[in-house]
């Protein structure tokens, strides 16, 4: 099976990383390779430019490949999402010059609009709107009066504010996602479902703790998730361990609070993989 990968930029490591992390186990690429094999699986990654991804999936030259849900919107191709990867999460966004009076999209209304993203302002943005179409820098052109406002994508929203721009909301949200053509091979499916059990387990910790039994009620209550955890009895009488899948992301919330609520021997460890 053949997979694009991106050939540079910010989605590069994040997507090689994903092969590796999925036990594919990629044989790292030199900067001047234009394609890598894997050790552990009959997949081949070539590397190519993000913005032309959707085109060699739409054309059939790989059976799969890596790159950013914008670039797939804008580029229109006839290629379906199999994985949504959890990397290169950014949002594309309408901004005026901080002293502009447009408060809202809706006041962007016959405004020059400067973009590398045509299609998708088009699409998304009320008319009537005239495009500029720019490839680099798009934030200078309100400064060189060449727009009233700019569509770009924003990570951190530092770039707005150094080149003096106030947002005026967000059109998409983007991040890294696992393309492939309307109708994947079973290969493809199947890479899909590996990836999304990585993606899965990176956002999740597996939570270990002890308890007195008469807290546990409260313990439970503050473990989040659909999932009942798991209650051991411990050889000390009175004494029981909890074990539970937690989102990484509630980790720093939670942890001040088990431990207020009478845990202790809190253990959080990393989750290689979830399946099902
Ligand atoms: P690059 O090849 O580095 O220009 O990466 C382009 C892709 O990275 C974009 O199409 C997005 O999918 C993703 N990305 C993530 N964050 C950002 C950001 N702050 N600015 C531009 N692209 C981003």
């Amino acid at each position: 099976m053949r997979i694009a990968v991106p050939s540079k930029g910010r989605l590069r490591e994040p997507a090689i990383e994903l092969l590796q992390d999925a036990g594919l186990g990629p044989e790292t690429p030199g900067d001047r390779a234009l394609a890598f094999p894997c050790r552990n699986a009959p997949v081949e990654a070539l590397l190519v430019r993000a913005d032309d991804v959707p085109e060699y999936v739409q054309d059939g030259v790989v059976d799969c490949g890596i790159t950013g849900l914008d670039i797939v919107r804008e580029r229109g191709a006839d290629v379906r999402e199999l994985a949504r990867l959890g990397f290169g999460a950014c949002s594309l966004q309408a901004a005026v010059p901080e002293e502009s009076p447009r408060r809202s999209l809706d006041d962007l209304r016959g405004a020059r609009v400067a973009t590398s993203f045509p299609r998708l302002a088009r699409e998304l943005l009320s008319e009537p709107i005239e495009l500029v179409d720019v490839r680099g820098s798009v934030e200078l052109a309100p400064r060189l009066g060449l727009a009233d406002a700019i569509v770009d994508l924003v990570s951190s929203g530092s770039t707005l504010r150094t080149n003096g721009l106030r947002s005026l909301g967000t059109l998409l949200e983007s991040e890294a996602v696992l393309i492939g053509p309307p109708e994947p091979c079973a290969e493809a499916v199947q890479l899909a479902g590996v990836f999304r059990s990585v993606v899965d387990a990176r956002g999740t910790r597996y939570l270990m703790l002890n308890a007195p039994e008469h807290s546990l009620e409260q313990i439970c209550a503050l473990v989040p998730g659909s999932r009942a955890p798991s209650v051991l009895p411990l050889a000390e009488p009175g004494m029981v361990a909890v074990h539970s899948l937690i989102p990484a992301a509630d980790v720093w919330r939670l942890l001040p609070e088990l431990e207020a609520a009478g845990a202790s021997s809190i253990l959080l460890v990393p989750v290689e993989r979830m399946l099902g």
